[in-house]
């Protein structure tokens, strides 16, 4: 289609992420024939490479697709190389003129697709500066696709979001988290109103508590820079865990639609308890590994990670409770938790149902009313690595006499969908070409998250944590499974 004949500008082309993932993605689109021969990318860095070089990089980006000579060749013709300074205003007149050029080159009709792939502190003066050199004043789309983190609070987001503002419009604005990429997160809806056998019973009278799981078994690696200055409240909850989590909770939307399903994530996102700080204490905990050992290998605790404070208190883990205040969720409590260095990598939403009103097959000295000892029908989404779901029911035990056992039914995706099944960047900039951002965080749920969070990281900063505070290799601090017990529940998912 013509949407496609664009011509993307890369910041950030020498980075870890235009490597990683933007053209490896690139790549898979277009051997798909979702990118035809009318596209072109402009990759920006400081670096003063040669666009030999750059195809260079490019076809090593792409190596492990396995292309074949010619294919990459050929992909990495598309690509040119401009050395830029972006806090220089001149440097935009150099980009404006390649630009330019390449549209007439490759009849692009003036679409645009900026990609912001580098320090958010650079986004404002980018935007700006694209405006003012006159490289928005074309016929054809202009959209701007920007990189996590959006803002370090509300009152940083919201600086951010003005001054995105003056450029390019709400619409025109692809916020990404990559989570909202995963095919088992897009999955999520279709399990939840494809089925009337969930959807029905997906309310406060049959759903005990839900709980989110995002684990990492990796520690910070080379961006404990980044990492120690954030946080895993700020790096994870706020988008991705309270993504996942409006998925879970909003209102079925009246159409599959971009403008229908935002305006119920919202609305769920609302709904969420603003907690006071007593009520942060009471219902949120933080940790930060020490060093561990697990399965043979050692590993070091976070405050000697390089680029890390010695002194540090930035956690590199929590768990929580949110609360959401509207007539379905009433009561329900939604666990989250999410760390680095967790025994176990893996995403996982557990839904756990309620008892049965009465178990019949308690044991006849066991009176009716007290605990059931029956296990919880569980419905288990696996995010990754493996994607899929599971239902845990209870069945009668096979022989003589009736007790029963829980039994398990388990769909995953094989090994191969899931290698043929586009990777998440891959699917968000198809969207993002095709102007679908249903996939994308719109401002009002940033908004809204950063205020949720604010009041978590508010009541903490009042506190010093008592850091370190869990081993490597383990799921955290015991106040974690402190969290849940108070209420009588437990972490379903136990590595
Ligand atoms: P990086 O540090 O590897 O790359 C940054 C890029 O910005 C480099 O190309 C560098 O040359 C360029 N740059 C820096 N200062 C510049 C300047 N003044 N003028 C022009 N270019 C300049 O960073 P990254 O890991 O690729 O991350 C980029 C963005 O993506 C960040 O917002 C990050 O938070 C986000 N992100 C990265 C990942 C990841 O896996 N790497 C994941 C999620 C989000």
């Amino acid at each position: 289609t013509e949407n496609t004949n664009v011509l993307f500008t890369i910041f950030g082309a020498t980075g870890d992420l235009a490597k990683r993932k933007l053209y490896p993605s690139l790549f898979r689109l277009y051997k798909k024939g979702d990118l035809n021969e009318c596209f072109a990318v402009i990759g920006t860095a400081r670096r003063p490479w040669s666009d030999d070089y750059y195809h260079e990089v490019v076809k090593e980006a792409i190596a492990s697709l396995n292309p074949t000579p010619e294919e990459a060749e050929k992909f990495a013709s598309h690509f040119y190389y401009q050395s830029h300074d972006v806090s220089d205003t001149s440097h935009y007149t150099v980009l404006k003129d390649l630009t330019n050029k390449l549209n007439e080159k490759y009849q692009l009709g003036g679409n645009r697709l900026y990609y912001l792939a580098m320090s958010p502190r650079f986004f404002g003066t980018i935007v700006t500066q694209l405006k003012e050199s006159g490289m928005l004043a074309t016929n054809g789309y202009h959209r701007v696709i920007i990189e996590k983190p959006f803002g370090s609070d509300f009152k940083s987001a919201n600086e951010l979001n003005n001054e995105i503002n003056q450029v390019f419009a709400e619409k025109d604005i692809y916020r990404i988290d990559h989570y909202l990429g995963k095919e088992m997160v897009q999955n999520i809806s279709a399990i939840r109103f494809a089925n009337n056998l969930f959807e029905s019973l997906w309310n406060q009278r049959y759903i005990d508590n839900v709980q989110i799981t995002l684990a990492e078994n990796l520690g910070v690696e080379d961006r404990g820079g980044y990492y120690d200055q954030s946080g895993a409240l700020k790096d994870m909850v706020q988008n991705h865990i309270l993504q996942v989590l409006s998925l879970l909770a909003m209102e079925p939307p009246v159409a599959f639609t971009e403008e229908a399903i935002r305006s119920e994530k919202i609305k769920a996102l609302n709904a969420i308890r603003l907690y006071s700080e007593k009520e942060v204490q009471e219902n949120f905990v933080r940790g930060q590994y020490t060093k561990g050992k697990l399965a043979d290998k050692e590993f070091i605790d976070y405050r000697h990670e390089p680029n890390v404070a010695e002194d540090s208190n930035t956690e590199t883990f929590v768990a929580g409770k949110f609360l959401i205040d509207n007539f379905r969720w009433s009561g329900v409590p939604f666990y989250v938790r999410t760390g680095k260095r967790l025994t176990e990598k893996g995403t996982r939403i557990n839904i756990v149902f309620k008892q049965v009103p009465i178990n019949v097959f308690r044991s006849s000295t066991t009176e009716v009313g007290t605990q059931s000892e029956l296990p919880p029908n569980v419905l288990t989404i696996y995010i990754q690595p493996t994607e899929g779901f599971s239902m845990s029911l209870n069945g009668k035990e096979i022989g003589q006499g009736y007790s029963t056992k829980p039994v398990k039914l388990d769909y995953r995706n094989t090994a191969e969908m899931v290698e043929n099944s586009p990777e998440a960047y891959e699917r968000l900039i198809f969207d993002a070409l095709n102007g679908d951002s249903t996939n994308f965080t719109h401002w009002d749920e940033v908004a809204q998250s950063w205020r949720i969070v604010d009041r978590i990281r508010f009541a903490w900063d009042k506190q010093t944590p008592d850091f370190p505070n869990y081993a490597a290799g383990t799921m955290g601090p015991q106040a974690a499974f402190d969290l849940l017990e108070k209420d009588g529940f437990n972490w379903i998912w136990q590595p």
